[in-house]
């Protein structure tokens, strides 16, 4: 960052703010030439994540159909709006803070799935079935089968 005092090149941050609507990041700095300070401001970019589905298309991250989809997998199963939405919100983080531009249809299932077997099976049983693509019926048995042993679970709860 260019000083505008000495324009040397090598300055240090002495605080981070956000801006008050949230789309730019103040920073204070400090030259370490001539130690004036002085404030530069950083534009947040926002931008968009694409979802590589197994076809090979590509499709815009919608926060909306995920949320869709989750909440149809999670209908009857006490899993709070909030705790979607916040399920939604790290993962948008994740793609932001690792510059992620890019995700499969499957990875991102697999994501949802994880973030499901924590809080109802049968949400992630249906979550499986309805959107995992499965080709034969055995398929979805197979992952039955797979996850009581994995976890144990207790068919009660079921
Ligand atoms: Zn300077």
């Amino acid at each position: 960052m260019l000083c505008p005092f000495c324009k040397s090149q090598d300055s240090k941050v002495l605080e981070s703010r956000y801006t008050v609507d949230k789309a730019s990041i103040r920073r204070r700095r400090e030259c370490e030439a001539c130690k004036k300070r002085f404030t530069t401001y950083e534009k947040i970019e926002f931008f968009s994540v694409f979802v590589i589905k197994r076809n090979g298309a590509k499709e815009k991250f919608s926060r909306k159909k995920l949320l869709k989809s989750i909440k149809l997998a999670g209908k009857k199963c006490n899993i709070s709006i909030e705790t979607k939405e916040e399920f939604v919100n790290d993962l948008e983080i994740s793609f932001f803070a690792n510059s992620q531009k890019e995700i499969t249809s499957e990875i991102l299932g697999q994501n949802v799935l994880e973030f499901l077997k924590n809080y109802s099976h049968i949400a992630y049983i249906r979550y499986y079935s309805i959107f995992q693509s499965l080709k034969t019926p055995s398929e979805l048995v197979n992952e039955l089968n797979s996850l009581l042993n994995d976890f144990s679970i207790d068919t009660s709860m079921l």
